[in-house]
């Protein structure tokens, strides 16, 4: 299967179903970036970020504002929600019980999400865990090379969790590594993801930010001008 990319502002996102993308990188391994308006955004300010993207092996759009932006330009992509993306690599990989590491949240959010996932999926090998709150990149590295993971979870928040994969691929190239923002908060149940009909009207963000109003600073203004510069890509003004 190949890839069949379209361009948003300078970066290649990926075409494929969620089915389609599982079975590419499973094949293929290596970095998925889960993007979003916010991550294009402040890619474009930040080269080697941008260059992470770049070389990743997968990029899926993930969020509506990314829809949109594609929409405008002329291509219809359906989004693939980044939980539900990881969600599905856990269930592949411990089909095989193949060894999984998780890397990111509070400590008491990581403990339980494994707990949970594990009662949801009890083949789930879980080979390292380690919270996202710590100095050391080079300890994590290296323990996270010794576990042999094939899969890593690493939930850091963006732009930190890719800078950490881009480290860590390297160490495991035979590894599928994603990174999912807040989807540990979610898999603990401190976090309730949004009701089904607010996914289905595609109004996910909407949800997230009444119920953690600080969010509101974070998309705006950067959705408005997302759409703006994404106008200015198409008119080419
Ligand atoms: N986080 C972390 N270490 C840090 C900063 C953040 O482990 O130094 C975790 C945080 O606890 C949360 C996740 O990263 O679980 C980021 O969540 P956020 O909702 O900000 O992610 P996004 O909106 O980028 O998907």
């Amino acid at each position: 299967m190949e890839r069949n990319t379209v361009k948003l502002l300078g970066f290649n996102l990926d075409t494929f179903t969620i089915d389609e993308a599982l079975e590419y990188i499973i094949k293929h391994h290596g970095q998925v970036v889960t993007i979003n308006p916010e991550m294009i955004q402040s890619a474009q300010k930040n080269d080697e970020f941008a260059q992470i993207i770049k070389n990743a092996e997968l990029v899926i759009p993930d969020g509506v504002g990314v829809e949109l932006g594609l929409m405008i330009l002329g291509t219809r992509v359906r989004r693939i929600a980044g939980i539900e993306f990881a969600r599905r690599l856990i269930d592949r990989f411990s089909e095989n019980s193949e060894p999984i590491a998780f890397v990111g949240a509070k400590p008491e959010i990581i403990q339980k999400a494994v707990e949970n996932l594990k009662k949801e999926t009890p083949s789930l090998n879980v080979c390292y865990s380690q919270d996202g709150y710590f100095k050391d990149d080079e300890r994590v590295l290296e323990e996270l090379r010794n576990s042999g993971a094939k899969l890593v979870l690493v939930a850091l928040g963006s732009p930190k969790q890719e800078f950490f994969i881009e480290k860590a691929k390297r160490l495991l190239p035979e590894a599928v590594l994603i990174g999912i923002g807040g989807s540990f908060d979610v898999w603990s149940g401190a976090v309730s993801r949004a009701p089904v009909i607010y996914q289905k009207l595609c109004i996910e963000w909407l949800y997230r930010t009444l119920k953690e109003p600080k969010r509101f600073k974070r998309i705006f203004p950067t959705l408005p001008m997302f759409v703006i510069k994404v106008l200015q890509e198409k008119f080419g003004v």
